[in-house]
């Protein structure tokens, strides 16, 4: 297959804007690439796509230019998803529309969370395949899901059964649900660790930055912080609320850096506020052996397999996180690692999305 790739308007590639998405997009590039299917990436102006030298020939990249997006994740539900003069998402839309008519391509997989590619794939003269990357945060997005679910049920797929049921369960029934995956050769397995513990993720209220803050005052471990600084107020504010924590900022590093990181802290605490669609930073982790402690909301929750690759405690108690940090060292690192390596490896992903666009109609 020629697969076209939309990519998320929030940001150019490589900056960390996209979060999640833009690892995902990548993984899936490298893998599907790996698997002889090419690639074309239609992203904003300044995006670096990085994937490996073994398959470059097999992906290539269209930027474009516009302005970029605001994330839904900062918006309220009920706000419509403000769409900016020169909108990036239309200038790639335009091109995406155009390169489908071309002729050469086969389908097109979709990461914008917008409503505009939902809504207007009819334009496309070959089907449009969208991998949704957050929960329900918007009632124009959740309406544009809709109308994409009725339209063709299969052409939508989702991360993890806890992020379909945010779409209701008409959607959580019926919906193709692929996981995710990460090239774990990339991480380098860690058998032994430090005492510092690690939070990964943009810095943001729905990332939970003041429950990270409060495990750290209560636990007395040093945290350290790596992620795109996206709310510096909510930062300050946990700050000021725990004089006691040891949060240390870090900065948004290259997965080659994170990883090395990541390896040698204790565990991986993942505190989030919103029903998280996966959490790729989850297996990330456990790729260099890393436990995870998660609050049991959302994707990380499929994850973890409590007591054996960490522990899942109940949703908004840092008591419970504490309480799991006294325990960590009970958890073998190795087994982090397998289960990557069994259920989550780019190979696998790159398979089960392999087959879910291959098996698209034509419109
Ligand atoms: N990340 C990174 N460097 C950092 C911190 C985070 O590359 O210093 C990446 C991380 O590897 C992950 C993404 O940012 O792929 C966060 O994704 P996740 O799915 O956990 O959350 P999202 O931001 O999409 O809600």
């Amino acid at each position: 297959m020629h697969i076209l790739f939309l990519s998320t308007s929030v940001g150019p590639l490589g900056s960390g804007i996209g979060g999640g998405v833009e690892l995902t997009l990548r993984n899936l590039a490298n893998g599907l690439a790996a698997l002889g299917h090419s690639v074309t990436v239609v992203a904003p102006t300044g995006s670096v796509v990085g994937v490996r030298k073994s398959v470059a020939s097999m992906v290539g990249l269209v930027e474009v230019d516009g302005e970029l997006h605001v994330p839904s994740q900062t918006l309220d539900r009920s706000t419509p998803l403000t769409v900016p003069r020169n909108s990036v998402l239309n200038n790639m839309w335009q091109r995406v529309v155009e390169l489908s008519r071309a002729g050469d391509v086969d389908v097109v997989l979709n990461f914008s969370y917008d409503a505009l590619p939902f809504v207007q794939a009819s334009e496309c003269a070959i089907p449009v395949a969208h991998l949704v990357s957050m929960g329900s945060l918007s009632d124009e997005m959740d309406s544009a899901v809709d109308a994409a679910f009725a339209n063709q049920p299969h052409g939508v797929a989702m991360h993890s059964h806890a992020q379909a049921r945010t779409f209701g369960s008409g959607i959580a029934q019926r919906v193709t649900i692929v996981g995710s995956g990460i090239d774990v050769d990339a991480y380098r397995f860690s058998p032994t660790s430090g005492d510092d513990i690690a939070f990964v993720g943009r810095i943001s209220r729905e990332k939970g930055i003041n429950d990270v803050f409060a495990v750290s005052a209560l636990s007395g471990r040093r945290v350290r912080a790596f992620g795109v600084m996206e709310d510096r107020a909510v930062w300050d504010a946990a700050v000021t609320a725990f004089p006691d924590a040891r949060v240390e900022y870090r900065g948004f590093l290259p997965t080659s850096d994170l990883q090395r990181e990541l390896g040698t802290c204790a565990a991986l605490i993942m505190v989030h506020q919103w029903v998280e669609a996966f959490g790729n930073v989850a297996i990330e982790a456990m790729a260099c052996g890393v436990p995870v402690i998660t609050y049991d909301r959302g994707g990380p929750a499929e994850i973890v397999r409590d007591g054996m690759t960490g522990f899942v405690v109940p949703p908004d108690d840092v008591h419970a996180v504490v309480n799991a940090l006294s325990r960590i060292g009970s958890i073998r690192r190795d087994r982090c690692r397998a289960m990557v390596l069994e259920q989550y490896s780019e190979r696998a992903f790159a398979g089960r999305v392999a087959a879910w666009l291959g098996s698209m109609e034509r419109p």
